[in-house]
């Protein structure tokens, strides 16, 4: 089926979509289930499992902390860096959480609940997905009133055991497009842009002006982001120490082409990446594209659409609507036919995906045929096939970051090649996503997000995360 813009493309906090964003949206879905089921006010302890990559390197990615926020009822759409900051120093001076209080204050019980109680199950992989949790309540007697597992699948998407089974046995289909030779299809029979395609999809539930709105908002938040990663400074969270570069970047580089001239483009692409993934980094609010690791490409690409092409000099707006339908629609194929998580298929399936995305929007900002902007989404991801994730101590800052810059350099690359053929490819852009799908399942778990491979273990850190 073909997958919302607004699921792709969904604002979050950082630094992780499938460690911290996921496993808050699971943390918040269990207590709506309390409430539903009307024992919320009968819970007197809740225990909380992680599994697989979770466990491995949860700890780095504010997994914990992210769940007992969830558990207080609060979504990562909605909660804002001050009140987390307010919320985790309550809940450590006080060893409680208040659970469901943002959802039902009235009946919400004080647990005593911390990081610590987590129970961690790094060894163990839960069959459907490497990424799981189960949150598990019971009453003062110790009787189990309702128990949970949750799949954090990628790009904050969570799914139940049950859903995850429903799932596996669902053939793909549905809505619209599941294959970019049916989005190509769609192109050709109706004569239309893929965001067209992607436009006339979320019409089916979305006005024209909600749409648009919506999809504004989306780059708004974007911005927004980059703004604020400018304008900090200092070192990022944990104790690699990494330094925050976008604010020194920006300066020099404003004070070097303060009119915008086209050969600093790349820098400003460069800056924008930087700024949006050293934001993640922080735990700032980010909009996962699809995912928090890789948010950074598609608004750095976005970037050089709206301020470096004839589309987003005629019309700013309308540039940034068409290219995140494009890249979503693109997207939409990734998550449905492959992975856009780190943990299944390694970083091709986040970065990699990010930039096909990516060079699909722009290919089409530029004026390319369907044709072509399939060819660009395909050239990003056939150059990303392999990429392993391996994030030193288990933080989404080396090597996310820099790869990010790097991966939109690629996307904006992919577009131009692409736009120089005529949209005629050897190999398809379905044919590259399910080989990204089969050397995902073939890639050692030590390149999944478990920081037991790769850079994580080449570069050593001398402490342990916790
Ligand atoms: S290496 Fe890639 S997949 Fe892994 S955490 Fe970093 S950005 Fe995400």
């Amino acid at each position: 089926m073909t997958i919302s813009v607004f699921d792709l493309f969904s604002v979050g906090i950082g630094p992780s979509s499938s460690h911290t964003v996921g496993p808050m949206r699971a943390g918040n879905r269990f207590v709506a289930e309390l409430c539903a089921s009307d024992v919320l006010g009968s819970v007197a302890d809740i225990r909380v499992d992680l599994y697989g990559s979770l466990a491995a390197t949860g700890a780095g990615h504010g997994t914990p902390t992210a769940i007992l926020l969830g558990l207080e009822g609060y979504a990562p759409e909605e909660i804002t860096p001050d009140v987390i900051a307010e919320r985790v120093s309550t809940m450590t001076s006080t060893g409680r959480i208040a659970l469901a209080a943002e959802l039902a204050p009235a009946s919400s019980p004080a647990i005593a609940l911390t990081v610590e109680d987590l129970v961690m199950h790094p060894a163990t992989i839960l069959p459907f997905h490497p990424n799981a949790l189960t949150l598990t309540a019971f009453d003062g007697a110790g009787i189990e009133l309702l128990a949970q597992t949750y799949y954090s699948v990628g790009g904050g998407f969570v799914v139940t055991e049950a859903q995850a089974r429903t799932a596996q046995t669902n053939e793909p289909g549905g809505r619209a497009f599941s294959s970019a030779a049916e989005l190509l299809e769609l192109c050709r029979r109706d004569h239309c842009a893929m965001s067209d395609v992607m436009a006339r999809v979320e019409g089916e539930t979305h006005s024209v002006d909600d749409l648009r709105a919506r999809l504004l908002h989306i780059r708004d938040v974007m911005v927004a982001c980059e703004r604020r990663g400018i304008s900090q400074s200092g070192t990022l969270p944990g104790t690699l120490g990494v330094r925050r570069r976008a604010r020194g970047w920006y300066e020099r580089l404003n004070a070097e082409d303060p009119g915008r001239r086209p050969e600093f483009a790349e820098d400003w692409v460069n800056l924008v990446a930087l700024a949006i993934n050293e934001e993640n980094a922080s735990g700032g609010r980010v909009v996962t594209a699809p995912t928090n690791g890789a948010a950074g490409i598609v608004p750095a690409v976005l970037h050089y659409a709206v301020h470096y092409t004839a589309s987003g000099g005629a019309d700013a707006d309308d540039t940034a609507i068409r290219f995140l339908l494009a890249a979503g629609a693109i997207g939409s194929i990734y998550k449905e036919r492959a992975s856009i998580s780190g943990a299944e298929v390694g970083c091709q399936g986040e970065v990699g995906s990010a930039a096909s995305m990516a060079a699909a929007g722009l290919a089409e900002i530029l004026g390319g045929s369907p044709e072509q902007v399939e060819n660009a989404a395909e050239i990003a991801m056939e150059h990303s096939l392999g990429l392993t994730c391996d994030p030193i101590g288990g933080l989404v800052q080396i090597p996310c970051i820099e790869r990010n810059a790097i991966s939109a350099g690629k996307a904006i690359n992919a577009a131009r090649m692409a736009l120089r053929g005529d949209g005629a490819h050897r190999v398809s852009l379905d044919q590259v996503i399910e080989t990204m799908r089969l050397t995902g399942a073939d890639m050692s778990t030590k390149y999944k997000e478990t920081s037991t491979g790769g850079l994580a273990v080449s570069v050593p850190v001398n402490y342990v995360e916790c």
